[in-house]
């Protein structure tokens, strides 16, 4: 990564921490206008009809209900509330898809036992109608703690009620693969999106993509299903061509795309007879998850400041 993309790149992370901003932004009609190039909209009924669309397109999808960081026992329960809504929504429409969630919006960085609770009787009433639900993988300094309440919620409710999420620009991720799915725990596979220092992750693209496909060999090789989430090209293509040398069929694994990002891609592989899932954000708290994308690619930033002068 270049010096001067890093810099912007943690610029970008430190301002989608701040919560005052987050009041501010959120505020802004213009910028509320240009997030919603990624997120699904404010309301659960918003996003429903978001999916509906993706749906018809052949696409599955996987909700999540924006939030993070909670530090309000009392919102870590409405979070619990708004996600059995959810659950009941997929589960009354018949829409193809689940769900993803945060531990931090459970109550993680309050208490792991409030966050495991909370976690429960999401993937309860996931279990209870035979859905699933994927733990959204945060920032380095809870890596172990979401693993732990994946393995202990993975163990309590069984295959295939919930699933974790490895970051291939951590160095611990290829152990962690093995040991996962030694475990028979589906995986999400992503290449991280946090700023995390050369002490635990890997700092060079280079890297983060070789150890990408490393990873990706182990969960193709594992017999689970799992989610390969990308939109770089070249990780979609080694991923296809070692599941043609495995002799893998389509729908041994699925492709998982971010609303709003390549969605040539994501119907071109459709076409192609491969499963994609789109992951579908919705919610008030938009803020980080919106700011994270734009760190990911300096070139949102000018469409950002382009869409705010058009006004
Ligand atoms: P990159 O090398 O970053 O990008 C490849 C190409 O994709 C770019 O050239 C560009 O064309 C396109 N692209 C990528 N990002 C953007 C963008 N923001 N805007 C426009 N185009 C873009 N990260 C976590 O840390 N934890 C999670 O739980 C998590 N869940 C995810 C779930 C899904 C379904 C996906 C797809 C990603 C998830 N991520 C998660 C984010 C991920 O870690 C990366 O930050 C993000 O996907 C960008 O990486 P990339 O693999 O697309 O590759």
């Amino acid at each position: 990564m270049g010096q001067a993309t890093h810099l912007s790149r943690a610029a970008l992370m430190f301002l989608s921490r701040r919560e005052g901003l987050k009041e501010v932004a959120t505020g802004v009609p213009a910028l509320r206008r240009i997030a919603r190039r990624f997120i699904a909209g404010e309301t659960l009924e918003e996003a429903v009809s978001a999916v509906k669309e993706l749906n018809a397109r052949g696409l599955t999808v996987s909700f999540d209900h924006l939030n993070e960081a909670v530090r309000n026992a009392d919102e870590t329960l409405d979070e619990v509330r708004e996600y059995q809504r959810l659950l009941a929504r997929i589960d009354q429409l018949g829409v193809r898809g689940n769900v993803s969630l945060k531990l931090t919006q459970c109550g993680l960085l309050l208490d792991p036992e409030l966050a495991l609770r909370n976690a429960r009787e999401v993937v309860a009433d996931a279990k209870r109608r035979g859905s699933f639900v994927r733990v959204d993988m945060e920032q380095g300094e809870v890596t172990q703690a979401t693993l732990d309440v994946v393995r202990a919620l993975h163990r309590e409710f069984g295959e295939p009620h919930v699933g974790a999420v490895l970051q291939s620009y951590l160095h611990r991720t290829e152990a962690d693969a093995r040991a996962l799915c030694a475990e028979r725990i589906r995986i999400r596979l992503c290449k991280g999106a946090y700023l995390e220092g050369p002490g635990i992750a890997f700092q060079d693209k280079k890297d983060v993509d070789e150890n990408y496909l490393r990873v990706m060999r182990i969960l193709l090789d594992s017999g689970l299903y799992h989610g390969i989430a990308t939109h770089d090209e070249r990780m979609i293509q080694e991923t296809l061509a070692y599941a043609r040398k495995k002799g893998l069929p389509p729908g041994a694994f699925e492709f998982q795309m971010l609303y709003g990002i390549r969605r040539d891609l994501q119907e071109r592989l459709v076409a192609e007879g491969h499963p994609v899932r789109v992951y579908v954000p919705y919610g008030k708290h938009w803020y980080p998850y919106f700011m994270r994308r734009l760190a990911e690619r300096p070139a949102n930033v000018w469409f950002v400041m382009k869409n705010l002068v058009k006004g």
